[in-house]
């Protein structure tokens, strides 16, 4: 069968995403190992969006699999509340890793924008209170009730019978705060909660680091700011990790960077690396414990599914023993020395910023980073990008040696794409 054949079959029936159908960028993947994937008229290239920066162990992982096969041969469907050692075990290393206290306890969904409003749902039963603040620029997934709360555009068609969304302004290069003055971010904030009543909202969402709306690196005082703003009002932080977690920005969680306790977080792509579909919240002990007593009106079909579960068992385990988060920080470095050394080469004017953590990096292309994009697909190299940015995400387990390859690759992309 010839691609041409099974793109049609599959064209006909099933829909692609965030697309027009006959316009949808797609790709025959035969194959994949590591942080390469093989596409079938093409061969090898490298996978920098990580599929939906989502496969953080890397492709194929071997122990990924095992527990997955192991959870089939055991017991491969449940109900919600069955009590299977594969939900306990992933329970306790969630907690281990997540950074909300030993006493802290996890609600399981299937996709990223279910875990969001499942966060949501918490935060109006533990508080009484129904608003929800969220950055202008950031995106907490596609279902609609978490797109009425954001001001990704991705809202756009479906505006018109939503609310307008409670939104922080953040100014990009976000001015660093100077003496006593609190940054502007912060500023945008401080306005907004004394405009609406800070005893009117259950929740500030914020994403741990800001994916592709712009990986912009937030004030230092932003963080600690908001967590007082949020005890002050009896307001609950939540974290949304589900681009920046397990590992992506080189640690476990970025929020361990900003020194500033969350009360809830959400989990979800890299939960499982993409094997299976998982996402949680996990919510700080002393909340949790409202439930004790109190009916927790949550609960999914597919709530902590035994394969999924025993994914996320698998990818976390390899995290960890192939140290991957020190691996994302360390190949995260090399990336970030080569981007500078891009920003100061003459030869190469378009590059005019680089910015981001771990292995979550963004490159600023003057007037487009497509034609970087196009030029790195020629060479080999899938690379996402959206405006002036392009995405470098690829799986946690690429080596230095390759992320020197790939800054050849794309050097040689960025010489070709100025030309076009
Ligand atoms: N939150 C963040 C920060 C995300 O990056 C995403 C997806 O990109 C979501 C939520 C939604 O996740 P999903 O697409 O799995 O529903």
């Amino acid at each position: 069968m010839t691609e041409s054949e099974l793109l049609r079959r599959q064209r006909a029936h099933l829909f692609f995403t965030w697309s027009a159908q006959t316009r949808a960028r797609t790709l025959e993947i035969t194959d994949a190992k590591g942080a390469r994937f093989h596409v079938a008229d093409k061969g090898w290239v490298w996978d920098l969006e990580s599929q939906v920066y989502n496969v953080n162990v890397g492709h194929k992982h071997p122990h990924v699999r095992q527990r997955m096969v192991e959870q089939l041969d055991a017991l491969p469907a449940c109900a919600p509340n069955a009590v299977l050692p594969v939900r306990a075990r992933l329970g306790e290393l969630l907690v281990e890793r997540g950074g909300l206290g030993a006493d802290a306890k996890a609600f399981l969904a299937t996709g990223g924008s279910e875990a969001v409003e499942n966060a949501i749902k918490f935060a109006r039963l533990l508080t009484g209170r129904t608003k929800v603040v969220t950055r202008r620029s950031s995106y907490h997934g596609a279902t609609l009730a978490v797109l009425e709360i954001a001001g990704d555009a991705r809202k756009q068609p479906f505006a018109a019978t939503m609310a307008e969304g409670l939104h922080i302004e953040d100014p990009y290069p976000a001015r660093a705060p100077a003496g006593e003055r609190p940054s502007d971010w912060l500023e945008s904030l401080y306005a907004l909660v004394e405009r609406e009543g800070g005893e009117t909202i259950a929740a500030i969402l914020l994403e741990g680091f800001t994916g592709t709306n712009g990986m912009q690196h937030p004030p230092a005082d932003f963080w600690p700011g908001v967590r007082s703003l949020c005890d002050a009002h009896g307001i609950l932080l939540i974290d949304d990790e589900i681009f920046s977690g397990f590992g992506r920005t080189g640690r476990w969680f970025a929020h361990e960077r900003w020194g500033a306790p969350v009360d809830l977080m959400t989990m979800g792509k890299g939960l499982t690396s993409g094997y299976a579909p998982l996402s949680g919240v996990l919510v700080r002990g002393e909340l949790a414990a409202r439930f004790d007593e109190e009916v927790l009106w949550c609960g999914l079909t597919h709530y902590a599914h035994p394969v999924s579960c025993a994914a996320a068992v698998g990818s976390i385990e390899a995290l960890a023993e192939d140290g991957l988060i020190a691996n994302a920080q360390a190949v995260g470095e090399v990336f970030a020395a080569r981007f500078a050394a891009m920003v100061e080469d003459p030869k190469l004017p378009a590059v005019v910023g680089q910015r981001g953590l771990g292995l979550m990096r963004a490159l600023e292309i003057e007037g487009g980073a497509g034609p970087l994009a196009e030029q790195a697909w020629a060479r080999g190299a899938f690379l996402p990008w959206k405006g002036d940015l392009a995405f470098l995400c690829p799986p946690l387990c690429m080596q230095s040696d390759e992320a020197h390859a790939v800054c050849d690759l794309l050097v040689d992309a960025l010489v070709a794409a100025k030309s076009i």
